[in-house]
């Protein structure tokens, strides 16, 4: 199974070191960056950046923590089937026969019951769910669900409200790029490889680095301009720059007046919305707020304001980032070399797409549990809102729910109140994970099915948009070191059960085979690099080849289906409640060193950061007589204790914020090096599995309020 570089052949070094290389890639988080794996004596023993794609061999943290990952006994180790009771942590092991046989039958019994849209599915989303997504056609059931109503939902809608198309259907062009804006967005800390070099080469060019944020983060530390906005208040922001734009003539007229439709309701909407206003309500100077609009025009339209990753932080987010592509439209970046310009499909540059796995069924006929699509007509069906398909569980509404499956998905630790949450999963018969590390949501399953980390798995074949398009493909670089199979093999394993026989694939090759049918390629041209460019140069669009996908064709500031859905695609600015006194708004983010709470129990990634700490402005701390590193107590908005953390006393915070990284506060007896460290911010939200976004879909995790106690003073 192992695929060497260069048709088999070793490079010189990798020969002298007696080594094998495999091209695959990276799976320690969402992003997916092509790597190199070195294999010794069947073991992977050094990874590195793909040096033919843009990472040039570049890794960070996390992915060279891949290996303590295959060689940690700290995760399930072969199938398990729940004895006790739910979360109670007592199993039977099985073999992988008995276990997809016992998930198989729980799911024909259910389906006979209730019928194939009783099943649910959920992951984190990506480039290899078209498997997923197959496997949940060939059950009949429309409930493909993933974990980003917790992530960047609110940002896929505003893409779609003003561009109609989705928000990785444009690119950020940052080499080429002037001015660059990060709202919500720490990309130095919460990293994408490629796009971190991308955004350093195009500083040494000269770009320019705003940063909008509550706190001052590492990304912050490398910028221009740096505003701390008061948490909540960054529409007022987004407001004030467009105000500023518009009365100073200053956005892109012969851009806005070919691509720009209903220009004069947003300057309408934005009339009083001054710099001096948003002043009083974000605390940043008014002067700042103009001179960063001037120096935006100036750069334009290589200018990037990013919309941001995961915004499921406030109940307007879903408008600061419609704000975000409404700026980037006023400039003109959008389409343009420099600032956001379209992604090129196969079909874009003359080649056939891969062929689908999921067109090996029918899309069902059925409604979607969550009600996307019908009863929130507004927003996206594809992965549609995991939170929303949990009432069904609960109420049967609008049908029963019944069986789970969580791949690589740990709901429990990333959304808030998991005692809800769980509560509302008592109506399910079966609860299955997939997953190759030890979660709540794994702990709290029927069923437990290993997933082998992605050193010891291959996936299906993947495609990318972008400048230059491209296919790329997960090799299995070593065997699995526990009792653990890849995902194809499980899913696939259970379509034979369940007499989906389309999908029933003895061999990953056969599926490979299946998928690359129309486009011409080989599995042998993925030999070269890891991955197949499908055409030689960045392509971009001429400014009269620009067609927004929308009703008018145009960059809708009103768009009619949001407005259809009864929800305003301008909304005026609400500033947010002030935290009661001597409470603190919470806030969390990323580190560097973690990828949320998966990588929290890894041997070397635990100890380079094994806790979180709590951000306290210096000038609130003083006021409460906390001092720096003293431990504390966070208390939620009913004054129940979520745990100990160290206070971290500093400037770089807004005094109304409490932050902290997320995915620590684990309690599992399994995981013995993340066990008790740090505090977990979900469970400082209570009732928040109920507050989202109406407008964008996103949960709205930063719309609660919690207090801090030194923790000698408990009782
Ligand atoms: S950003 Fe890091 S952890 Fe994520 S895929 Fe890339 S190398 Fe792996």
């Amino acid at each position: 199974m192992l695929n060497q570089i260069s048709n088999g052949r070793q490079t010189p070094e990798a020969a002298m070191a007696g080594r094998q290389q495999v091209y695959s890639v990276c799976g320690m988080c969402s992003v997916r960056c092509p790597i190199v794996v070195e294999v010794e004596d069947g073991k992977a023993v050094r990874i590195e950046g793909n040096p033919k794609s843009p990472l040039k061999g570049s890794l960070c943290a996390r992915g060279a923590a891949g290996i303590a990952l295959e060689m940690d006994t700290e995760r399930p180790q072969r199938p398990l089937i729940r004895v006790g009771e739910r979360g109670e942590g007592t199993w039977r092991e099985a073999s992988w026969d008995e276990a997809l046989d016992y998930v198989a039958g729980k799911l024909k019994d259910i389906t006979a019951a209730h019928g194939g849209r009783s099943v649910l599915f959920s992951d984190r989303g990506g480039p290899f769910v078209d498997l997923h997504q197959a496997f949940m056609r060939g059950l009949g059931s429309p409930n493909y669900c993933n974990h980003d109503s917790a992530c960047a939902r609110n940002v896929q809608h505003a893409a779609k409200s003003v561009m109609g198309i989705g928000r990785k259907e444009v690119v950020y062009d940052y080499r080429n790029c002037k001015h660059l804006v990060l709202q919500t967005r720490n990309i130095l800390e919460a990293i994408n490889v490629a796009e971190a070099n991308a955004v350093l080469d195009g500083m040494e060019k000269g770009c320019k680095l705003s940063v909008v944020d509550i706190r001052a983060t590492y990304t912050a530390g490398k910028a221009d301009n740096f505003y701390m906005v008061r948490p909540g208040s960054d529409l007022a922001f987004n407001l004030a720059v467009i105000h500023v734009l518009i009365n100073e003539g200053l956005y892109n007229k012969p851009y806005v007046e070919a691509h720009v439709q209903d220009l004069d309701a947003l300057a309408r909407h934005v009339a009083t919305c001054t710099p001096q206003w948003a002043e009083g309500e974000t605390g940043v100077p008014a002067a700042a707020i103009t001179a960063l609009a001037r120096q935006l025009a100036e750069a334009a339209p290589n200018v990037i304001w990013h919309p941001g990753w995961m915004v499921a932080r406030y109940d307007d987010s879903f408008h600061v980032c419609r704000t975000a592509y409404i700026i980037n439209a006023l400039l003109g970046s959008i389409g343009a070399k420099g600032g956001l310009p379209i992604a090129n499909k196969p079909g874009d540059v003359g080649r056939k797409g891969l062929k689908k796995l999921v067109d090996l069924y029918p899309a069902p006929e059925e409604k979607r549990a969550d009600g996307v699509g019908w009863r929130h007509t507004q927003f996206d069906g594809g992965p549609g809102l995991i939170n929303l398909a949990y009432d069904a569980i609960a109420t049967g509404d609008p049908y029963p729910v019944k069986a789970y499956i969580c791949y690589r998905h740990d709901p429990l630790m990333a959304m808030p109140d998991a005692e809800a949450m769980k509560r509302k999963w008592e109506g399910l018969d079966l609860l299955v994970s997939v997953t190759f590390s030890w979660s709540d949501t794994a702990w709290h399953s029927d069923v437990v099915l290993p997933l082998s980390t992605y050193l010891s798995r291959e996936s299906i074949i993947a495609s990318k948009g972008g400048l230059k398009p491209q296919f790329f493909v997960r090799k299995r670089a070593m065997q699995p070191t526990l009792d653990t199979k890849a995902d194809w093999e499980i899913l696939c394993g259970l379509a034979r059960r369940l007499g989906m026989d389309k999908l029933a694939f003895d061999r990953i090759e056969d599926i490979w085979e299946y998928q690359l049918q129309p486009t011409g390629v080989t599995m042998a041209d993925f030999d070269a690099k890891g991955f197949v460019e499908l055409c030689d140069a960045p392509r971009y669009r001429e400014d009269a080849e620009l067609k927004f996908a929308t009703s008018s064709g145009k960059l809708e500031m009103i768009s009619p289906k949001w407005t259809k859905a009864g929800e305003p695609s301008l909304r005026p600015y609400a500033a947010p409640p002030a935290p009661p006194q001597g409470m603190f708004r919470i806030a969390f983010g990323r580190t560097a060193l973690h990828t949320q709470g998966h990588t929290v129990n890894n041997p070397l990634l635990a100890e380079q950061m094994p806790t979180n700490v709590a951000w306290i402005n210096t000038a609130r701390a003083a006021e409460l007589g906390i001092a720096d590193g003293e431990l504390l107590e966070v208390l939620d908005a009913r004054g129940t204790a979520a745990g100990r953390i160290r206070a971290f006393v500093t400037d770089f915070v807004h005094p109304e914020a409490l932050f902290m990284v997320h995915g620590f506060g684990h309690r599992l007896p399994v995981e013995s090096r993340a066990r008790g460290k740090g505090v977990a911010d979900q469970d400082l939200m209570p009732g928040g599995l109920e507050r989202y976004d109406r407008a964008g879909g996103g949960i709205s995790m930063q719309e609660h309020f919690v207090a801090v106690r030194k923790a000698a003073a408990r009782a």
